[in-house]
């Protein structure tokens, strides 16, 4: 197979220019082997794209939604279009499994599009009255401004859709910076977005968070700030956005409890942590890393979901034997190692399966299972980010409540039962953006995603998202009460 073509210009003003900033190495993780060095945008290449995307809100926030969503439609179109080449540079900036990105990043970045396409053209709200006599009051939605969005690098392209299409949607113009370790499949896309979008309306640039990113979050013409990223990112983004009181859309880490009853169906139970505790290698702010299991089901689980995650297949020669892939960088690997290594320096916690970095090249971990975790500890407690899952045992399902919400972060949780009561119950108490019962991870485009307490604010997807990338007017006008 012929080596997909890599781009590197970035997209200002509807032109495709090469940056004039920092030049960074881009790395495949599965190999640890330079693919490119991309340059980033120059202090004044940012500044032409806030100018750009300030230019162009004039017209693009008058366009009509059938307008907009015409547009969204095109670009899922051509990401279709482009889909083996854009999965093909997905895997190899991510170093991701190839059969996985063409299966399941493409065709959900593609529907992100067509969703909010859909989405704009039939949004609801309050309606128009006489709420004063002798007034008419109607509600209206309008664009914010220039959103900057910043994207992390665990799932590129699909973070791209995500932040892109409800803002565009919504009437607002752009500038998305891509993560630093990730650019490839957004800058391959560009060159199509250029043909689809009037120029300004979104604008790619590429750069480091305290360069390029800090610089974005800070200029006064920027009326938003999306950010999916660490909670520390987000605290940042906060503090400088407090100088122009900026809208901010916070997307932060997770540390998903999943609560095991005696009564859930281990089978199942095993499945589904195996596949979502360990999808993307754990680089998954949903991925079910945190397993409360009830002492009846305990001992059995540990010993069955241990065998199963030792069979997950990584780092093989043939693309269809892999289930997961490296970690991005040598130093998120070692960050991984090294909370494993303090996990184990505690007498309590036992190693089932894993626990090593994997000897061959490119930045893999061993799928690793972890029991006899305490609430207390630190592999309990905080996002490792890596294919790292903890079990910690409970009597009392009210116990494993507060356990599971006994955590700073508030994105992701799911509970596993055979009885719809309990799953109920536990559902309505848990302070967690999502649960789910008898499954884990499955996102729907018209449901929203985002968290509570340090997992952040912002919602994504949904029509929900919609709302967050506008404003609510009230438009009043006086008229007099007598026809005649
Ligand atoms: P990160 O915060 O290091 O980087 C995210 C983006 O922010 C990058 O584009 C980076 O360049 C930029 N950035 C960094 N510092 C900045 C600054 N001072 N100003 C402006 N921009 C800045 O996160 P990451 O390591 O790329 O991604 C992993 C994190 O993202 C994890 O914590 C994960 O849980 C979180 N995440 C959350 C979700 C969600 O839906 N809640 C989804 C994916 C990832």
């Amino acid at each position: 197979m012929s080596e997909p073509t890599l781009y590197s210009a970035l997209l200002i003003d509807g032109q495709l220019v090469a940056g004039e900033g920092l030049a960074e190495a881009i790395i495949n993780p599965a190999s640890g082997d330079v693919l490119t060095s991309i340059t980033e945008a120059s202090l004044e290449q940012v500044e032409a794209a806030v100018q750009a995307a300030h230019s162009a809100f004039a017209s693009w926030s008058r366009t009509t939604p059938a307008q907009r969503a015409t547009v969204l439609l095109a670009i899922a179109d051509a990401i279709e279009q482009n889909a083996e080449q854009l999965a093909r540079l997905e895997s190899l900036n991510c170093g991701k499994p190839l059969h996985l990105a063409r299966q399941d990043d493409i065709p959900a970045t593609a529907d992100v599009f067509r969703f909010f396409a859909g989405a704009v053209r039939c949004q609801q709200g309050q309606l128009a009255g006489e709420y004063v006599p002798g007034h008419t009051s109607m509600v209206r939605r309008d664009p914010v401004g220039v959103v900057a969005s910043i994207a992390p690098w665990n799932y590129p392209l699909m973070m791209a859709a995500w932040k892109i299409a409800p803002a565009l949607a919504a009437g607002n113009t752009l500038i998305f910076k891509p993560s630093e370790h990730t650019p490839l499949s957004i800058l391959a896309l560009a060159p199509a977005l250029a043909q689809i979008l009037p120029p300004g309306v979104l604008n790619i640039i590429c750069g480091g968070g305290e360069g390029v990113g800090s610089q974005l979050v800070g200029h006064p013409r920027v009326r938003m700030v999306s950010l999916t990223g660490d909670i520390v990112t987000g605290q940042k983004i906060l503090q400088s956005a407090a100088r122009t009181l900026k809208r901010t859309h916070l997307e932060l880490g997770g540390k998903a409890p999943v609560i095991v009853c005696n009564d859930a169906d281990i089978e199942e139970v095993v499945e589904g942590i195996r596949t979502h505790g360990y999808y993307n290698a754990g680089q998954d702010c949903t991925a079910a890393c945190r397993i409360y299991a009830q002492a009846g089901i305990h001992d059995r689980l540990v010993a069955e979901l241990g065998d199963a995650v030792a069979s997950i297949g990584f780092a093989r020669k043939k693309d269809s034997d892999n289930e997961i892939g490296p970690l991005i960088s040598a130093r998120q690997r070692d960050r991984v190692a090294s909370f494993v290594e303090r996990a184990l320096g505690q007498p309590h916690i036992e190693r089932v399966t894993g626990a090593a970095v994997h000897s061959g090249p490119g930045f893999y971990y061993q799928p690793t299972l972890l029991a006899g975790c305490k609430q207390g500890d630190e592999i309990v407690q905080r996002e490792v980010f890596g294919p790292v899952v903890t079990v910690t045992r409970f009597d009392q399902l009210s116990q494993a409540v507060d356990w599971a919400n006994d955590s700073e972060y508030g994105l992701a949780s799911s509970v596993w039962t055979q009885n719809l009561d309990k799953a109920m119950q536990v559902a309505a108490r848990l302070q967690y953006g999502c649960t789910w019962i008898n499954t884990h991870f499955m996102l729907a485009s018209e449901m929203p995603h985002g968290g509570l307490k340090r997992s952040g604010y912002g919602k994504d997807l949904s029509s929900d998202s919609l709302q967050d990338y506008s404003v609510v007017r009230h438009i009043m006008a006086r008229h007099g009460q007598q026809l005649d």
